[in-house]
């Protein structure tokens, strides 16, 4: 189901609770809501439509990725500065992150995995990741 986006800071400043199984439907949501903003974004996280979980969902390339309860374990290479802006409020801003990043994270079945990503994926997932700690850029 596609949600509403939500622009309330002070929604969005909360940090977002472990996800269980039970939030599977809200992970959906997420992604059928990001699918719907393809256009303009490539990343969202729970708490954009919402939902105060540790949910999120992005395009890792060609493909959908969403991933429950994720987590940077291991951070790679130097930081590089970068302008991102955020479907969730107006305007860009500067932003520190890392070139490459290993991140835990459970699937759809909640089975743990780790896998790293570089480049533009890993900056999406920094973006989003910080999101779930009610950080805004
Ligand atoms: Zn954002």
């Amino acid at each position: 189901m596609i949600r509403k986006i939500c622009r309330d800071n002070n929604f969005l400043s909360l940090p977002s609770t472990n996800a269980t199984r039970d939030d599977i439907v809200y992970g959906r949501d997420l992604l059928d809501t990001l699918m719907d903003n393809a256009s303009s974004c490539v990343g969202m996280a729970a708490n954009m439509i919402g939902v105060n979980k540790a949910i999120i969902a992005f395009i890792d390339e060609n493909k959908y990725v969403v991933m429950y309860n994720p987590r940077i374990i291991r951070y790679y290479g130097k930081k590089y500065s970068v302008y991102e802006g955020c479907l969730s409020h107006e305007g860009k801003k500067n932003v520190e992150r890392y070139e490459k990043i290993q991140v835990q994270f459970q699937n759809e079945d909640f089975k743990v995995l780790v896998k790293t990503y570089s480049g533009f994926t890993a900056e999406i997932i920094q973006h989003e990741i910080d999101h779930l700690f009610g950080k805004l850029i």
